[in-house]
């Protein structure tokens, strides 16, 4: 076998591809030794050159494809290499599908021991393109000064500026582009990282699937933005759909796009959505799915595997919005909502979520999920529900949580994630806990990317 000694850094070496990793790299071995090579996919055959080893691993640079897979596909988009954003741009958008579900499966398998429980198709989309409600652009300055928006590259902070995103609203095009010729025009400054100076960090731009309507929050370094009625006047003039604007200040060294500081400028506070039916408001720093035609998806299925009965009470644990709690309570008849959420702007969001959408007996707090439902459970405000769900963020839910749901002895829970591998471990907690997994049904919420959405039904046959 080779071992860390035997692989050297600008060595060629020819590889087979076994798997794609979370991120879209394709997986390898040379003797047994891990080799990470961007690019290429599982079953391809290629000459690489090896530009890292580490202790465990190695990363390669395809010299020469040997050997292709029949789903490599030509990307449509023209900065499919430089960007960072879709990673299985060069897959063919079935074969995508594919490896997510597989992916998820091999997690379950793998990470959770589980391995027996009805697999529903994942759930891709017809038309994947422009999918996106929410898109966030850093900006830079070309050679002829002029200001131009677009992504990082791949694991870096340089600018891929672009014209034309496959995946982007055109609305939210539309509004960057304005961005951009504004801050040109008028000798605004762009932050720049690399000293902290400039003013325009990031524009955010959310956009509404139902209505005709956009929210533009522009990320300042300071508060300090130029005879802003002038700006406004020029964007309703061009972007006719903005229906509020917000300014962020984020005057912090950070990756981290937004500040706390949020001042609104013109227009509504709140962007209106609408999923299969079911209003929701959306405040700047809410969280809200970001591809309104698979939330359908996604929320019909968490309906179906929640199979609701009449005067049943509903758990909504990371509630957001109050989004998947009032979706289920505005298609059935539900006797309880209660809704947890560390956010405040969406807890205040999720409340009058419930009052638009004429949801009595709702109620929503505010505060980290494992304490919230520590202190409910320790006042008695929660005893016992028929249905949890919980849709925790990318690392899932701390055992401590686990451990309260174990408590809660809700008969049924939906495990709603967009982390096969968190959602794995949790699920192999709650299984050995006395809850057995009987439905997995992923959903492709974000196309030519590696990320995937699953819901997860779990039944308790002695609570
Ligand atoms: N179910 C909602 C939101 C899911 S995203 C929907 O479908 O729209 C996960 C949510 O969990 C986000 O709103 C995030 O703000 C919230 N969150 C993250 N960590 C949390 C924590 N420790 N406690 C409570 N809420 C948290």
């Amino acid at each position: 076998m080779k071992t860390l000694k035997d692989i050297k850094k600008n060595e060629i070496y020819t590889i087979t591809i076994e798997s794609l990793s979370q991120d879209g790299e394709g997986v390898g071995r040379i003797n047994g030794f891990v080799v990470f090579c961007d690019g290429l996919l599982p079953g391809e055959k290629a000459e690489i050159r090896i530009v890292k080893v580490t202790s465990s691993y190695a990363v390669g640079r395809v010299t020469k494809l040997i050997d292709k897979s029949q789903n490599r596909i030509n990307p449509e988009c023209a900065y499919s290499t430089k960007c960072g954003g879709c990673t299985f741009s060069h897959i063919e958008y079935k074969a995508q599908l594919e490896t997510k579900q597989q992916y998820v499966v091999d997690c379950l398998s793998r990470i959770g021991g589980i391995k027996d429980y009805t697999l529903i198709p994942i759930k891709g989309m017809d038309n994947p393109y422009k999918y996106r409600n929410k898109a966030q652009y850093p900006f830079g300055v070309n050679i002829e000064g002029k200001v131009v928006s677009g992504f990082f590259s791949k694991r870096s902070h340089d600018l891929v500026p672009i014209d034309l995103c496959l995946t982007e609203d055109e609305r939210a095009q539309k509004v960057r582009k304005f961005v951009s010729e504004y801050i040109t025009d008028n000798n605004i400054t762009v932050y720049d990282e690399s000293n902290n100076k400039g003013l325009i960090r990031n524009v955010v731009v959310r956009t509404s699937h139902l209505n005709d309507n956009a929210m533009v929050i522009l990320v300042l370094s300071s508060d300090t933005f130029p005879d802003v009625l002038k700006f406004i006047n020029a964007l309703k003039i061009t972007c006719p759909f903005v229906v509020s604007v917000y300014f962020n200040i984020n005057d912090k060294v950070t990756n981290v796009i937004l500040g706390e500081e949020f001042k609104h400028i013109y227009g509504d506070e709140r962007l209106l959505d609408t999923i299969d039916g079911v209003n929701f408001l959306i405040s700047p720093d809410s969280f809200f799915q970001v591809n309104p035609l698979q939330t359908v998806q996604l929320y019909q299925t968490v309906a179906l595997f929640s199979d609701v009965q009449e005067d049943d009470t509903v758990f909504d644990i990371y509630c957001g919005i109050g989004t998947i709690g009032i979706y289920l309570a505005s298609k059935f008849k539900i006797k309880k909502l209660v809704g947890v959420e560390y956010v405040k702007h969406a807890v205040e969001d999720a409340i009058i979520n419930a009052q638009l959408n004429h949801i009595e007996n709702a109620s929503f707090y505010e505060g980290d999920a494992t304490e919230v439902v520590t202190e409910l459970k320790h006042k008695e405000t929660i005893k016992h529900f028929d249905i949890v769900v919980v849709d925790p963020p990318r690392k899932g839910c701390d055992e401590k949580l686990l451990e309260l749901l174990i408590n809660i002895q809700s008969p049924k829970i939906v495990y709603v994630s967009c982390n096969p591998a968190s959602l794995a471990r949790d699920l192999k907690y709650l299984t050995a806990n006395g809850y057995s997994v009987n439905k997995v049904c992923p959903v492709d919420l974000f196309p030519w990317t590696s990320h995937v959405e699953t819901v997860v039904f779990m039944s308790n046959k002695d609570k």
